[in-house]
């Protein structure tokens, strides 16, 4: 091999090794419509914010309840590292929305990230055009959006990649450079969601560096080292330590197994 692609690649490797090691792995749990009542809300915040002083600085935690148990689980969360997280806004901050949230609303209580454009909403209607003004009207509150992106199904031609092309393009299509970076980007292939089936490590690698590729194209490559991906879709307690390992992801969000602490805690441990 040529002396200078050899160089290049070493350059590359060490490039990566540095920009991996800075980033602490972020672990999200997205509780959906669970659990059933606010004392259970409470015993499962509680046993998070005890791993969480386990697992000390070596993750960051996040969780995101049912909107209506953000209160309480607020006061549960108020001396430990854990942060708090939604599931959905509403863009709007008043008027006529029907049973919808604003990020002003949440500003009380702590939270700090929202997720936005989860395939579950993306089933009932919500459009590519509605999640990047709910991007904005988080970035305006200052709250992190945590955008989900990810295909229905792959085929063996790969058109799958510009669907994920598609979706990054509408939303960089109203972002500044300086907006991107403050987003986290979800991979959550849908056909991996609830299934307990993943793609492989390698195939979730393949996914961020054409991730990275696109941001590149869209904004530069700096712009797109600085913006956080993580991976989501049937990531248990038995294949995180893989997935974390092999796929370039630097973090998981996590739905079913984030309603048990003991697995939600192994996840965490896996990625410490
Ligand atoms: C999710 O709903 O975002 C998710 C990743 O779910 P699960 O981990 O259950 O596949």
């Amino acid at each position: 091999m040529d002396n200078t692609i050899k160089r290049a690649e070493a350059r590359f490797i060490v490039l990566q090794f540095s920009y991996m090691k800075k980033i602490t792995p972020l672990v999200v749990g997205n509780w959906k419509l669970n659990p059933g009542t606010a004392a259970e809300a409470r015993v499962l915040a509680r046993g998070v914010t005890k791993l969480a002083k386990r697992s000390g600085e070596a993750a960051s935690i996040i969780i995101a309840p049912p909107v209506l148990f953000v209160p309480e689980i607020a006061t549960v969360l108020s001396k430990s590292t854990v942060s708090l997280a939604v599931q959905d806004i509403h863009y709007e901050e008043r008027g006529a929305c029907t049973g919808a949230i604003s990020a002003s609303l949440l500003l009380p209580y702590h939270v700090t990230h929202s997720i936005v454009g989860h395939s579950e909403r993306r089933a009932l209607g919500e459009t590519d055009v509605q999640v990047q003004k709910k991007v904005l009207a988080l970035l305006k509150r200052r709250l992190v959006p945590i955008v989900c992106i990810g295909e229905r199904e792959r085929d063996a031609q790969g058109n799958f990649y510009s669907f994920i092309e598609n979706q990054l393009r509408s939303l960089a299509s109203g972002l500044t450079a300086a907006q991107i970076q403050k987003v986290i980007i979800a991979y959550e292939p849908i056909w991996a969601i609830g299934t307990g089936v993943t793609p492989t490590a390698e195939d979730v690698k393949e996914m961020q560096l054409f991730i990275m590729s696109v941001c590149t194209k869209l904004y530069d490559r700096k712009i797109a080292e600085k913006i956080r991906l993580i991976y989501g879709g049937s990531v248990k307690a038995h294949n995180a330590a893989e997935l974390y390992a092999q796929s370039g992801m630097t973090g998981f969000l996590v739905g079913g197994a984030s309603l048990d602490s003991t697995e939600f805690g192994a996840i965490v441990a896996a990625v410490s």
